[in-house]
């Protein structure tokens, strides 16, 4: 369950940050998506910047700090985030920076797949409900245009060794219509024999035969959303799910061979209390998956219009957010679960679990992730590549799509081109979201910045430092168990795009 939102493409809807004390995986609300005009590339770490030179050696100007910490900061899935997208980036360009690809170079896909059953009330994902199969065909047949002019723009069949179906509702993709989108990709794509492929799946809908199917084909990693198992709850969020019919899924998936279960939970939901949280653990935590998310329920009725059908006297508070998100986290650590980020848990054998205690763990628009490659291709209305010169988005208009599918155009409506810096700062931001701390002296050793972003990214640690938000130690920054809630924040203190004044993201604790 992938959704549009500030950043343009990424993740579920979910209020980030009521856990304090971890890293974040996902978080943030879908918001309007300005673009353009508002990127004065002079504005870099405008936050550190204040703390100018006469204030170092001084307590931190604690209104610079409180700015930095009250403003809205993005979730990080990118660096630049999706909001610098713009229409500079279109077919021309994706189609050159796709044959550009390193020969050799491993790649991932991510293909989304939009259409769903029924509209869950607290969604906010990119989505469109289909009880037909007619236009979810149709739209398979699409996406296999879609492999084919990449394909030809790639101009070789590169190695894959993650592939991931998000959406939507990948399950609602025709059973038949496997065999063949598979034949497709794997003509493209040499997808490795130990690739992980993963589907986002509903239980609620998805069928014996398109599990043992998708298995067949490949599918190795089933991501189930469960969200709760308390009856008025799914009621008044319009999805219900009868813990039968989940364990018959959970049967299945694990009939078909598919070793690795994660489920999605959801805390802060209409009517949902801290003792329907427990309960719903309680009764998923018999079935074993290896690796749980539990989100935050985030209320943004003016940028979702469906979700005013929520009073909002019925959402729990914050007091009663922050119960639900630390009783979960101590339920399952209890349980044996590794906390991971602020909202994941998975057993010490899970793969995550373990690049994450080996500094392997990556960030990308499924959030935290084991997968290794630099880049992705994102296929399907609204996905977003990420390639060696950039990040390149699809149109997110199913239309549109389709238009320039027919019309043998890569579908791609905007995106950004990587600046000198950006890898530095993507990968110092991407550091601190997934581990808490990073090798700052390294990373400028690897990068050669420029003496004025040393100066700056120095100027920005020095503020945080001395906020008491990291330590520093032979050049590795530590955020501080007081700086724990605020990761989000302490990124955007390195991010030269980053406008504390815009409103555009979401609160950053
Ligand atoms: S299953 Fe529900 S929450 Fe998930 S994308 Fe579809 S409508 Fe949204």
């Amino acid at each position: 369950m992938v959704m549009l939102d500030e950043e343009g493409l990424g993740s579920r809807l979910i209020a980030p940050q009521d856990n304090p004390g971890s890293w974040s995986r996902d978080g943030g609300e879908p918001a309007a998506e300005p673009l353009s005009s508002h990127l004065d590339r002079r504005r870099p770490a405008r936050l550190a910047s204040e703390a100018s030179d006469a204030e170092r050696g001084a307590d931190p100007p604690a209104e610079v700090v409180a700015r930095l910490l009250s403003a809205k900061a993005p979730r990080y899935t990118s660096y630049p985030t999706a909001v610098q997208f713009t229409a500079d980036i279109g077919p021309d360009r994706h189609h050159r920076w796709l044959g550009a690809v390193p020969a050799g170079h491993p790649v991932s896909l991510y293909v989304h797949v939009p259409f769903c059953r029924r509209l869950c009330w607290y969604c906010g994902c990119s989505m469109k409900v289909s009880r037909r199969p007619e236009p979810i065909a149709q739209y398979a047949e699409d996406l296999e245009r879609e492999i084919a002019l990449v394909a030809n723009a790639l101009g070789r069949r590169p190695r894959v060794g993650a592939l991931h179906f998000g959406g939507g509702s990948p399950d609602s993709l025709p059973v038949e219509r496997l065999d063949r989108l598979f034949t497709v990709l794997r003509r493209a794509f040499a997808l490795e024999p130990e690739a992980e492929i993963a589907a986002e799946l509903d239980p609620s809908f998805v069928t014996r035969d398109w599990i043992f199917e998708a298995t067949r084909q490949g599918l190795n990693r089933a991501s189930v959303g469960v969200q709760t198992l308390a009856e008025p709850v799914q009621r008044a969020i319009h999805r219900p799910l009868a813990f039968e019919r989940l364990t018959d899924v959970v049967a299945s998936l694990r009939g078909a061979g598919i070793g690795a279960i994660n489920m999605d939970l959801m805390y802060g939901l209409p009517h949902q209390r801290t003792a329907d949280v427990l309960d719903t653990l309680e009764r998923v935590l018999p079935l074993a998956p290896d690796r749980l998310a539990v989100f935050g329920y985030a209320h943004v009725p003016a940028l979702r219009r469906h979700q005013t059908i929520f009073a909002p006297d019925s959402l729990p508070g914050a007091e009663a957010r922050l119960e639900q998100a630390a009783l979960a986290a101590e339920r399952l650590q209890a349980a044996g679960y590794q906390r991971i980020g602020l909202d994941h848990f998975a057993l010490p054998t899970d793969d995550l679990a373990r690049a994450h205690a080996s500094g392997a763990m990556r960030r990308n628009f499924q959030g935290y992730t084991t997968d290794q490659a630099d880049t992705l291709i994102g296929l399907g209305v609204s996905a977003i590549s990420r390639l060696p010169e950039g990040f390149a988005q699809n149109t997110a208009d199913l239309a549109a799509w389709r238009a320039a599918l027919i019309e043998d155009r890569l579908p791609t409506a905007r995106g950004v081109a990587f600046r000198p810096d950006d890898r530095l700062r993507g990968e110092l931001i991407e550091r601190l979201m997934c581990d808490g701390s990073a090798n700052l002296s390294a990373l400028l050793v690897r990068f050669s910045p420029s003496p004025e972003v040393r100066d700056e990214l120095s100027r920005a640690t020095d503020l945080l430092e001395r906020a008491g938000l990291v330590s520093v130690a032979e050049g590795r920054l530590v955020i501080t168990e007081m700086g724990a809630p605020f990761v989000r924040s302490i990124c955007a203190a390195f991010d030269v795009d980053f406008d504390p004044d815009s409103g555009r993201h979401s609160r950053a604790i």
